[in-house]
């Protein structure tokens, strides 16, 4: 989903990252970078990304966009749909202010639902 809105989702984010997203990132990123640079392991074991200044390292404070959109992390690209671990169902971060904008046709929301459980399965971020 293409989004170039308000910028809200990548400031204190909190989106795990893949061994295959950080990967993709060095063989992309267009100067030396370290993974320690953007990502941290978090508690739970997982790779996160990190927040400098209050945003995801790789938010341009110029341009007001992410700065690897092309190559961007797999989980940054479902949102605003998000899986909600309480109730276990895939549902539109109400934390997005246009969230009502994004999947309308219910069969492509099933659809990438879908897709987002199977990858989170795949990446063992849910059992
Ligand atoms: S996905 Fe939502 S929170 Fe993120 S930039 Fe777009 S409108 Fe803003
Ligand atoms: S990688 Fe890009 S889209 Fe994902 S949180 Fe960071 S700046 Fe936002």
């Amino acid at each position: 989903m293409l989004c170039k809105d308000c910028g809200i989702c990548c400031f204190k984010t909190e989106m795990l990252i893949t061994d295959d997203d950080i990967k993709i990132i060095l063989n992309n990123y267009n100067a030396p970078l370290k993974v320690d640079d953007f990502t941290f392991k978090n508690e739970d074991g997982y790779w996160q990304l990190k927040n400098v200044n209050k945003h995801c390292y790789f938010f341009d404070e110029k341009t007001k966009l992410c700065s690897i959109y092309k190559f961007r992390p797999e989980g940054c690209r479902y949102y605003p749909l998000i899986y909600l671990e309480d109730i276990g169902i895939c549902s539109l971060d109400t934390d997005c202010p246009r969230r009502n904008n994004f999947y309308l046709d219910w069969r492509e929301r099933r659809r990438t639902s879908e897709k987002l459980m199977k990858y989170l399965k795949k990446y063992n971020f849910i059992k």
